[in-house]
């Protein structure tokens, strides 16, 4: 996410370094840089002067203290006028009514659907009874889809394929969710693949009818300017409550999230990073400014790891480093419990400063295979006891596996070492706890 700016803010930023202090001449070459770098990003260029007029203005205003730099200076103040433009602090969604009902817009191929099936999860562990409505007329295949999502997450779907009014089917479902007493009503619409009369018209009577607590519109990050002008048409007509921003896990350039809220005046609420349900983030302006320098974002990784991370599982797994007894099937547990977070270049993103030391790396959740291919060959009794595993067995594990004995000399030395180290912090522990029960 945003690595291409990311970088090039880094580059604007050093353009500064080596100067005692901000004055009109030094700060305008790195103030240009900065703006190239958000045009760049496909940030409207109203949008982009703007900001970068207020940065200069705020830079000229400050002292440079003796223990930053006038780069660090630069770097703060950006941020800080990036969380405004995005919005200063977030916003929540309106869940209110019963059953509360919320109004899914956008194109189609925006990310609805999906969305809609990670929103209904995202309530659903928050303890809210959900109902996923299919209104989508025109394509059967989207019933469908929502029906996997909503098997995958263990939330009902409620459909009428063979109705092709929508209005119909949605104040069906509220009065099936009524009867059944589901509390949130998610109404997934039609979409089309470009803005279009009837579509406005169909999601207007919609809203009007339904009365929903909270319109919320999709759209894809990735599609740069004409995000920010569909959000605007979507608005004019329905005065929708938020934004979604889906797809900003791929080679999105960013402009979107960091112009739509100016230009529209609605709050973005959700970023979408990927097509696993768990891959959705509640959007903070201070955090997303963060995380477009390069500082990462540790609490939306926190947050995250908590939300996917199976407890008992986690409790599980400590006990056994407690005791010493970490193996191999831990390990893969593990890992499949990090593959649930979400793509792993995504998440490194999250750690400051890893964004860009993963620059260029090709890092996926395939990035794994070796190392499960390798676990998965070895029999019950070596992965709970690794230290049975002597040279022929290597050999035999490599055979099966597909890997090289190379391969598997590397991992059973990772694993050695991780063992190690976890032993070596159960003693430090031991000796911490000695140590406060003698103070
Ligand atoms: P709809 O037509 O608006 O309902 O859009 P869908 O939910 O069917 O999404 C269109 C495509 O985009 C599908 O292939 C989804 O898997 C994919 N998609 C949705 N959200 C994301 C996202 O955040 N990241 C990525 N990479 N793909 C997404």
């Amino acid at each position: 996410m945003f690595d291409n700016l990311n970088l090039k803010l880094d580059k604007a930023f050093k353009t500064l370094k080596g100067t005692g202090k901000i004055t009109e001449i030094n700060v305008a070459t790195t103030v240009k840089e900065i703006r190239r770098a958000l045009i760049d990003a496909d940030v409207n260029y109203k949008v982009a002067k703007e900001v970068t007029d207020t940065i200069k203005e705020e830079a000229l205003g400050r002292d440079v203290l003796i223990a930053v730099s006038p780069g660090q200076l630069l770097i703060k103040i950006t941020q800080e006028e990036l969380t405004k433009l995005m919005g200063e602090t977030k916003v929540d969604v309106n869940i209110k009514g019963d059953p509360a009902v919320v109004l899914i817009s956008g194109l189609q191929g925006s990310g609805k659907t999906t969305f809609s099936g990670k929103f209904a999860s995202y309530l659903k562990k928050q303890g809210r009874q959900v109902l996923l409505v299919a209104c989508d007329i025109y394509r059967p295949a989207a019933i469908d889809q929502l029906k996997v999502l909503g098997e995958q997450i263990g939330v009902e779907v409620y459909s009428e394929p063979e109705n092709k009014n929508a209005l119909e089917i949605a104040n069906n479902a509220i009065a099936y969710a009524k009867k059944t007493g589901k509390k949130t009503v998610i109404v997934d619409t039609a979409g089309r693949l470009a803005v279009d009369e009837q579509m406005m018209k169909e999601i207007e009577a919609l809203k009007k009818a339904l009365n929903p607590s909270e319109t919320l519109f999709v759209v894809d990050a990735m599609t740069g300017q004409d995000a920010v002008n569909t959000a605007k048409t979507f608005d004019e007509r329905l005065n929708f409550d938020g934004v979604v921003l889906t797809k900003l896990d791929g080679d999105t350039r960013g402009g979107a999230a960091i112009s739509i809220r100016h230009v529209v005046n609605k709050p973005i609420k959700f970023i979408s990073t990927g097509e696993k349900m768990e891959n959705l983030d509640v959007f903070h302006p201070d955090r997303m400014a963060q995380r477009i320098l390069g500082m990462g974002d540790v609490i939306s990784l926190v947050e995250r790891a908590q939300q996917t991370f199976d407890e008992d599982e986690a409790k599980r797994i400590n006990a056994k480093i407690r005791k010493n007894q970490f193996n191999f099937d831990d390990f893969l547990s593990q890992l499949e419990q990090i593959k649930k977070m979400g793509n792993i270049k995504d998440l490194m993103g999250m750690i400051p400063g890893m964004g860009k030391a993963m620059k260029g790396l090709d890092i996926d959740d395939d990035s794994f295979r070796p190392i499960e291919a390798i676990i998965r060959s070895m029999t019950p009794l070596e992965r709970e006891n690794p230290d049975v595993i002597d040279g022929s067995r290597r050999k035999r594990i490599a055979t099966g596996s597909g890997r090289t004995i190379t391969e598997v000399n590397n991992l059973m030395k990772q694993f050695g070492d991780m063992r190690k180290l976890m032993k070596q912090m159960n003693k430090m522990g031991g000796a911490q706890k000695a140590l406060g029960n003698i103070m």
